[in-house]
């Protein structure tokens, strides 16, 4: 298949892509964007393509004009009249495809004193190009170079957010879900949220409902039966690996690595459940319970000092989506340790150990 062929075909596909990089989490792809623009040119042959020379007029500003009539040897007016064509929005263009600097041999005759714009076609390497969407995916038609470049980017910067039947999930801005998780459907994130990478949010079938402060950590799984309704309340804390299914999760809860809480389980305010706990269907547990086990039970009540370092824990995790906001980044890894590489602090301590 030809490279126009994959661009229509994707088409869809990459305008949602190009559209969603117009966002506050846009930090790390300047970086890369610039990186991939360099490796795919330092490969592509423009003198076997020559597509945007043959397809596209060149847009025109004033130096441009001034520049390319007096290596031709006309003055400018002359220039307008053989050259160039004005659109109804005043934008000048070269007039005529495939372009009357085109050689045969594809090289072009004016390269040295070239239009801007052609000398920055296909844009990919321009901080500009996140704001750029309409004109990003009408380059993809066009240059296979742009296209490619496009589809590298998506690798690293894919946020994997879906519409399902009519549902477009809500995120707040001061919210960061890690390109890696997968967010569906019904889905309304509060503010300073965390969704970790591989967590999964899956509001095909039902709602679910993160309110402010909560944490959703890595390879998490939020799900329901049809019809219903997964609510985390405000700063709810869910620790690798969980799975709510169906479940209400209460006000500065934190929920255990592994643990299974079912349909229609209902845990209150500031309880504590343990790792690896299995709340089963249809169960409910008073506020401040401390759960654990298979299947789960009381064991006594949350302390303050218990509370305390949960809340501090939780907002640990209320600070992460600013933190990855502005210094998570892909990256090559170092072949070697740096000899100061700093040593990171111990902040907090697991709850046996802080007593
Ligand atoms: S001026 Fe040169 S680079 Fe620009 S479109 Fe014409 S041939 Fe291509
Ligand atoms: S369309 Fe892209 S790859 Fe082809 S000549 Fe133009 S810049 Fe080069």
């Amino acid at each position: 298949m030809l490279h126009t062929e994959y661009a229509h075909l994707n088409k869809k596909e990459n305008e949602a892509y190009l559209k969603s990089l117009n966002t506050r989490h846009n930090e790390g792809v300047f970086p890369q964007l610039k990186a991939i623009h360099e490796e795919v040119f330092s490969k592509t042959d423009c003198l076997s393509c020559a597509n945007c020379c043959r397809t596209l007029p060149a847009l025109l500003n004033a130096s441009d004009i001034k520049r390319i009539a007096k290596h031709i040897g006309i003055n400018t007016k002359q220039f307008i009249r053989s050259f160039v064509l004005e659109d109804i929005n005043g934008e000048m263009m070269l007039n005529g495809v495939p372009c009357k600097f085109l050689n045969d041999d594809n090289s072009c005759s004016i390269y040295e004193i070239r239009p801007d714009a052609c000398r920055r076609y296909p844009h990919t390497d321009e901080k500009e190009y996140i704001r750029r969407a309409t004109l990003n995916l009408a380059n993809t038609l066009t240059c296979p170079a742009a296209y490619e470049i496009l589809e590298k980017l998506k690798r690293h910067f894919l946020p994997m957010i879906y519409e399902f039947n009519g549902y477009i999930p809500v995120i707040d801005e001061s919210s960061y879900v890690h390109p890696q998780a997968t967010v569906t459907g019904n889905v309304i994130i509060g503010r300073n949220v965390y969704i970790g990478p591989s967590a999964a949010l899956r509001g095909d079938w039902g709602q679910i409902i993160i309110e402010d402060g909560c944490n959703v950590q890595e390879n998490c799984t939020l799900h329901m039966f049809p019809g219903k309704t997964v609510i985390l309340y405000r700063d709810a804390h869910i620790g690798h690996g969980a799975i709510i299914h169906g479940a209400s999760i209460g006000r500065n809860s934190m929920i255990g690595m592994n643990s299974v809480i079912m349909d229609e389980a209902v845990v209150g305010d500031e309880c504590i459940v343990g790792a690896l706990t299995f709340i089963k269907a249809g169960q409910s547990f008073p506020s401040r319970s401390l759960v654990v086990g298979n299947p789960a039970r009381i064991i006594k009540e949350v302390s303050d000092e218990m509370l305390d370092w949960k809340t501090e824990g939780t907002t640990l995790y209320q600070q992460l989506p600013s933190d990855c906001m502005h210094s998570l980044r892909p990256c090559e890894p170092l072949r070697s340790i740096p000899p100061d590489r700093p040593t990171q602090q111990e902040v907090y301590k697991y709850f046996g150990k802080k007593q």
